[in-house]
C-alpha cells in the first residue's frame, strides 16, 4: 500500500518569519496526519529555523530543493546530502523544470543526485515532465521514457525502491494557473508506473509513489487525489500559504 505523500516546495520564497508563522497556522484533522505523509521544502537557509520550531508539529516533514552529490569537498555553493541529512531532511526534490531550465540540470546528474541521496538516508523526489511544445508535438511519452530511464539508471538496490519518489510535473502547469486535466494527470502516472515496471520489475512499481504537480490548489486537489495513478501531489505556489496547504493536505477522496 502505497502512502500519499503531500509535498510543497516553496522554491525561492521564504524568510524565519514565515517559518514561524506557516508551522504556528498549518493544521489538519487527526485522520489525515494518520494517513498520509505532509512534507515541505523551504529554501536551504530555512531549514534550520524549521527544525527549530517544528517539534509542535512533528508529522510535518522537511525536505531540501536540490542537492550536489559529493560527500563534501571544495565546491563552493554547493550542499551535500549528508548535510541534509544532519539537517534534518527526510526528502529532497531532484530535477525540477526549473533547474533544468535555469541550471543545467540534465538527466544524468539528476541520477548521480538520485543515488547520492539514497545513500545518505535522504528520499530523493524526482521530478519528470514534457514541456508544452513536447506535448503538442506527441512527445511526452516519448520525453517521460527517457526522463525515467536515465534517471532511475543503476537503480539496482532492491531496498532503495521504496524510498525513491516520482514527481510527474508537465511543465507548460507548473505556475502557470493551468492544471493537466485528471485524464491527462492519470495517463501520464499510468504510463510511469508502466515505464518503471518495466525498467526495475513489478514490485518496485508497487512500492514507488509517483505525485502529480502543476498549480495543485485547494479547488483540484480532491479530484486529483481520486485518480487511481497518482499517490500525491509536489504543490509549488499555493504550499506558501498555510490555509491552502493545511486545506490540501486535508484532501478528502
Ligand atoms: C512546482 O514548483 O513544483 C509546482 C508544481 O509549482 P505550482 O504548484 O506553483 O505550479
Amino acid at each position: 500500500m502505497r502512502k500519499p505523500l503531500i509535498a510543497g516546495n516553496w522554491k525561492m520564497y521564504g524568510s524565519a518569519e514565515k517559518v514561524r508563522s506557516f508551522i504556528k497556522d498549518f493544521s489538519v484533522p487527526e485522520e489525515a496526519i494518520a494517513s498520509r505523509e505532509i512534507l515541505i521544502c523551504p529554501p536551504f537557509t530555512s531549514l534550520a529555523t524549521w527544525r527549530e520550531h517544528s517539534a509542535a508539529k512533528p508529522y510535518l516533514q522537511l525536505g531540501a530543493q536540490d542537492v550536489y552529490w559529493e560527500k563534501d569537498g571544495a565546491f563552493t555553493g554547493e550542499i551535500s546530502p549528508v548535510m541534509l541529512k544532519d539537517a534534518g531532511c527526510a526528502y529532497c526534490v531532484v530535477g525540477h523544470s526549473e533547474r533544468r531550465q535555469y541550471f543545467g540540470e540534465t538527466d544524468v546528474s539528476v541520477n548521480r543526485k538520485m543515488h547520492a541521496l539514497l545513500e545518505a538516508g535522504v528520499k530523493p523526489i524526482v521530478c519528470v515532465g514534457e514541456t508544452l511544445k513536447e506535448r503538442e508535438a506527441g512527445k511526452t511519452e516519448e520525453v517521460l521514457r527517457r526522463q525515467i530511464n536515465c534517471s532511475v539508471f543503476a537503480l539496482d538496490d532492491a531496498a532503495y525502491l521504496k524510498e525513491i519518489v516520482i514527481a510527474y510535473e508537465p511543465v507548460w502547469a507548473i505556475g502557470t494557473g493551468k492544471t493537466a486535466t485528471s485524464e491527462q494527470a492519470n495517463e501520464a502516472c499510468g504510463f510511469i508506473r508502466l515505464l518503471l515496471r518495466d525498467r526495475l520489475g513489478a514490485p518496485a512499481d508497487d512500492s514507488i509513489r509517483i505525485l502529480y504537480g502543476g498549480s495543485v490548489n485547494p479547488k483540484n486537489i480532491d479530484e486529483l487525489m481520486a485518480l487511481p495513478e497518482v499517490d500525491g501531489v509536489l504543490v509549488g505556489g499555493a504550499s506558501l500559504k498555510a490555509a491552502d496547504f493545511s486545506r490540501i493536505a486535508a484532501y478528502e477522496v
